[in-house]
């Protein structure tokens, strides 16, 4: 075995809290409070000249605040701190071209979080086999579901730790996301098959071997009728609203039932992404992916009052089920998971990979019966199967007459540093 260098490997682990009531309404605070204090700094920057819109006088402006107005001293000091970086971070973002300009968060319209910013606050310490305590500042100690192992106690030390987190809530309640790093041995190049992949019609998953990744629904039919009892519950309650009227405890608490269960439909979608995309990134050395351009695609098919768009019924079908699979995210679980197991990730440009014949190399028109099946209409060929596995070996092809578009992700070596925009930032 030759020596394999060492790389150091920065990765987020998100995990449930398990807080009490009246923890839950601290941290609602916390998050009310840092929302408010984004939305300050964001009115202070708008009135202020350009010449002094600096961090010193934004410092100084949010220490006044804090003494000023009650409910911003919940807030712990260094999740201000967090907020007014964030947001100058906001505007550097907007500046480089990589987002829109920072805006006021609505009350109803953003994520709940509250950042840790120094991970040597948290001070982790797993306490039981499925469990974990953390620190989190004003709430105190507070436990949670340990999974993954984290580098905490004497695994710790300064290649190895909790750099920082974030509390964030969603439909299911408190999570805290710990931002962790460490140093690894590189991994041995993967010595396994190449493969193209296809985000499939009929499959979501096509390989060009032949193999599919599948999955059922992501409710059961129980979850599926509850949800859809729950929608038809919450329309009538609000049919039968007075305008101006303020929702009601109970409408709140059918809302609030709903964004559980499409919760639970996000997560099952994301964990089965995890399961497969590891599951390839175990099996294939290579691994082909199609350069799609998913804005372009799922964009409104509706066009214009003057201009029409055409089949906007097949059209928002399609956009649906190509954001249900979010196809995106799979690209980029993809790319780093490749990279952790010796393998690499290419893109191609692939336009006109489902019309192609993957054997002979034509297109002839109508060959693509259908949404599942492919026959070739060329004489010489007739090749017939599932276009979604025809469009996986024509993009596995076309990666090999060296078609490569970028190299997305790889080994270390060929990795080209690129910038890339912070999370807390996004
Ligand atoms: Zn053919």
């Amino acid at each position: 075995m030759t020596e394999r260098g060492l790389e150091t490997r920065q990765f987020g682990h998100r995990a449930r809290l398990a807080l009490s009531p009246t923890d839950i309404v601290k941290a609602d605070a916390q998050a009310h409070a840092a929302r408010t204090m984004w939305n300050c700094l964001h009115a202070w920057w708008q009135m202020m000249p350009k010449n002094k819109r600096t961090l010193a006088n934004a410092d100084a402006a949010i220490r006044q605040a804090r003494r000023d107005i009650d409910f911003l001293a919940v807030l712990p000091a260094q999740a201000a701190q967090a907020a007014l970086k964030t947001y100058f971070q906001a505007w550097k973002n907007c500046w480089d071209g990589r987002a829109d300009a920072p805006n006021f968060k609505g009350r109803f319209r953003s994520v709940m979080s509250v950042d840790i910013p120094q991970g040597r606050d948290l001070n982790v310490v797993r306490v039981h086999r499925r469990w974990g305590m953390v620190n989190i500042p004003k709430l105190g100690r507070v436990r949670f579901r340990w999974t993954k192992d984290l580098p905490v106690g004497k695994h710790a030390n300064k290649e190895n730790r909790i750099t920082g987190a974030r509390l964030v809530r969603d439909a299911l309640g408190w999570h805290i996301a710990f931002r962790v790093m460490t140093l690894d041995p590189e991994p041995e190049p993967h010595q396994g098959p190449e493969a193209g992949i296809d985000v499939g019609v009929t499959v979501p998953l096509a390989l060009s071997d032949g193999k599919t990744y599948e999955h059922g629904e992501w409710l059961t039919d129980k979850e599926q009728a509850k949800l859809l009892g729950l929608e038809q519950r919450a329309a009538q309650r609000k049919q039968h609203r007075k305008p101006g009227e303020k929702t009601s405890r109970r409408l709140q608490h059918t809302y609030d039932q709903i964004a559980g269960l499409r919760a639970k439909a996000k997560r099952r979608a994301l964990d089965w992404q995890h399961q497969t995309t590891t599951a390839i990134a175990r099996t294939y050395g290579t691994v082909v992916v199609e350069a799609l351009t998913i804005t372009n695609m799922v964009k409104s098919a509706k066009g214009t009052a003057d201009k029409p768009g055409k089949n906007v019924a097949q059209k928002t079908g399609l956009n649906r089920s190509i954001s249900g699979e979010a196809w995106g995210r799979t690209v980029t679980l993809l790319k780093y998971k490749t990279a952790r197991y010796g393998g690499i990730l290419h893109k191609v440009p692939a336009p006109g990979t489902s019309q192609r014949c993957s054997a002979c190399g034509l297109t002839t028109p109508g060959s693509r019966e259908n949404q599942a099946v492919f026959v070739c209409k060329n004489p010489d060929c007739g090749w017939s199967g599932n276009a979604d596995h025809n469009a996986a070996r024509n993009i596995l092809y076309l990666y090999r007459i060296g078609h490569v578009a970028i190299p997305a992700a790889g080994r270390r070596s060929r990795q080209a540093r690129r910038r890339v925009k912070p999370a807390t930032a996004r």
